[in-house]
């Protein structure tokens, strides 16, 4: 799902800043007076607990309506002046087009599908193992067939802002590694805030990482892992880092 459509395909990539942004559901304070900045152009892992508002955070940028928040959120120069690629977690394919369509979907609302894009398309169907499936419908595939379907469409956005929550939760571990590559690649340089309940997926793709906790909820951890993503198995932060992200996200259960 795209937003701010009506912009195109900005070069920029906009830090994201929050400023004192508070949001109650139900009378409970979700977030109270929050500040978090988030740098431009970098990947930006966000763990923690079930239930925590990783998912609304992710929301609340992209100006989704049902999160009326108090406080500001400032992408880049101005508020709200760049565009977002907004991957949900649950992976809203449209029944009723194929694959194929449901991955050109924006270009598609926006009356620009074209020779080039759906080439490009087809391209990112064979890396993500799916081009036997371009003319099918969604009820044909399984939940990480699906997963991988939603997860190209985002990509095929080519936004300076990327909102992914948990694109990748629902493949099996080779399948994973293969499209977290294709996805670190595609979106170098752009602003990609990542959540995820995995913190060695956190360890293999974030520049920084952060753990939100406690209710109302807020950074409890942030880690800036040394290289660059994607890391290889082999790399020491797996090592060194994993235990102490490990035991923070065990603390932030208990907040
Ligand atoms: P997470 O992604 O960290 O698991 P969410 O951001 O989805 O958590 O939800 C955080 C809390 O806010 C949960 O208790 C959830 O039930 C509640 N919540 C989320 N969206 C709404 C909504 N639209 N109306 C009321 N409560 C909501
Ligand atoms: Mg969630």
């Amino acid at each position: 799902m795209t937003v701010n459509n009506n912009i195109a395909e900005k070069k920029q990539a906009p830090s994201i800043v929050f400023e004192n942004v508070s949001l109650t559901y139900d009378a409970i304070p979700l977030f109270d007076r929050l500040c978090l900045e988030i740098e431009g152009g970098r990947c930006t892992c966000i763990l923690g607990p079930s239930g925590c508002g990783k998912s609304t955070l992710l929301k609340m940028i992209s100006g989704s309506p049902d999160t009326p928040y108090q406080g500001q959120i400032v992408l880049g120069a101005a508020e709200k002046s760049a565009t977002c690629a907004w991957m949900s977690q649950k992976d809203l394919l449209l029944p009723w087009l194929t694959v194929l369509e449901n991955v050109l979907l924006g270009a598609r609302l926006r009356g620009e599908v074209d020779d080039v894009l759906k080439e490009k398309a087809g391209s990112l169907l064979v890396e993500a193992g799916l081009d036997n499936y371009s003319s099918s419908l969604p009820a044909v595939l399984s939940g990480g067939m699906r997963q991988r379907v939603a997860l190209l469409r985002t990509l095929m956005e080519n936004r300076p802002v990327l909102l992914m929550d948990e694109p990748f939760s629902a493949l099996d571990a080779l399948t994973r590694l293969k499209l977290q590559n294709l996805s670190a690649t595609m979106t170098r340089g752009k602003t990609v805030i990542l959540v995820t309940h995995d913190p060695l997926e956190a360890l293999r793709l974030g520049d920084t990482i952060i753990v939100l906790a406690g209710n109302p909820a807020r950074v409890d951890t942030s880690l800036c892992p040394k290289g660059s993503a994607p890391r290889d198995a082999n790399d020491e932060i797996f090592i060194r880092d994993y235990p102490v992200l490990l035991s923070r996200l065990l603390d932030a259960e208990k907040l």
